[in-house]
């Protein structure tokens, strides 16, 4: 590490994929905001895998602010999870802050989550004030808050908000960690001693549309991001929950049929109800098991998890 690595204050890390029209709002937004910081700072951008002219304008931004610009330029498509960690694994600040490229986050809230960090907090999270996204996605969101609620120990008003700041000791926890399906946000509050939440704005995306389809979306939150491999079980899971939704409603209906109409066919009916209902429940556990399988899978083959073609930075 060069004399000056050791004294970037700030790092941003950002991930992009197929940002070109909101790349040059951002800069011009995100750079007056860093520079009134008055702290020493860093912008890691990773590209990852864009189709678009994302990477000739991340080239030159950096030339244009070769002091304080990173890009980390992925050969291919990982997900914004693999972008952001590959740029953990190479920052160089003390405080680290994530944020999307599509201005859903506007970059002059950073200030704020900086006060918390400055106030002893090492994990401060962004919570979206009136959230600028489709109904579905709000609701559904919601839900998946819940489960996750009743579920596990960690605590997040708003899970799905990336515009968060860490502290170097946690980033190194979870670079340490080498997680591979990974969700960063629940990864850093199980490595964080004093997390905190902040109020954030939230902004409708600047231009294009949301990278997560509804698929992935649903991958996502099953927490496995990555591995065409695994997509199988996936989908055999989601199979086998529709299964299931659907005989029990058939239960229900045989049931009641049951009771007033009294017995069908020798109740034979209400029988094959109550199977087709078991079947889809044991299919349900065997797609969950092979979930934990694929992970397991995943972690023993130990293959690389994202593929760096080229850099550009000026100090190393
Ligand atoms: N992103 C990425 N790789 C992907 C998908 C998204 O790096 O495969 C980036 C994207 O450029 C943006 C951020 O992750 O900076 C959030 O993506 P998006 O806005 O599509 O997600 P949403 O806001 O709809 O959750
Ligand atoms: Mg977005």
């Amino acid at each position: 590490m060069s004399a000056s690595a050791s004294t970037v204050a700030l790092s941003i890390v950002i991930p992009v994929y197929n940002e070109e029209l909101n790349l040059p709002t951002l800069f011009t937004r995100l750079y007056p905001v860093l520079d009134q910081l008055g702290r020493r700072y860093e912008i890691v951008f990773t590209n990852d895998g864009s189709h678009d002219r994302s990477i000739e304008l991340l080239k030159a931004q950096h030339a244009a602010r070769p002091d304080v610009t990173r890009v980390i330029d992925f050969n291919a498509n990982y997900g914004q999870h693999m972008a952001i960690m590959a740029a953990f694994e190479r920052v160089r600040g003390d405080v680290i802050v994530t944020l999307d490229a599509d201005l859903q986050n506007p970059p002059e809230e950073i200030p704020k989550l900086l006060e918390m960090i400055d106030a002893g907090y090492d994990y401060v999270g962004g919570y979206r004030l009136n959230r600028q996204d489709s109904f579905f996605r709000t609701y559904a969101s919601k839900l998946i808050n819940f489960v996750r609620e009743k579920t596990t120990s960690i605590e997040m008003t708003d899970q799905g908000c990336m515009l968060r700041a860490y502290r170097r000791p946690v980033i190194d926890a979870i670079v340490r960690s080498g997680a591979i399906n990974t969700f960063i946000p629940a990864l850093a509050y199980s490595f964080a001693g004093k997390p905190g939440e902040v109020g954030v704005k939230h902004e409708e995306r600047h231009a294009g549309v949301s990278n997560y389809s509804f698929y992935q979306l649903i991958r996502l939150n099953f927490d496995l991001i990555t591995g065409f491999s695994l997509a199988p079980l996936q989908i055999f899971t989601m199979f086998a929950g529709a299964c299931s939704a659907g005989s029990l409603l058939l239960v229900l209906v045989l049931a009641y049929r049951r009771v007033v109409l009294g017995a069908e066919a020798e109740g034979i009916f209400t029988l094959f109800g109550i199977l087709f209902f078991l079947l889809s429940v044991a299919m349900v556990g065997i797609g969950l098991i092979g979930e934990y399988v694929g992970r397991t899978y995943n972690v023993v083959r130990a293959r690389q998890r994202y593929h760096v073609k080229e850099m550009f930075e000026t100090t190393s």
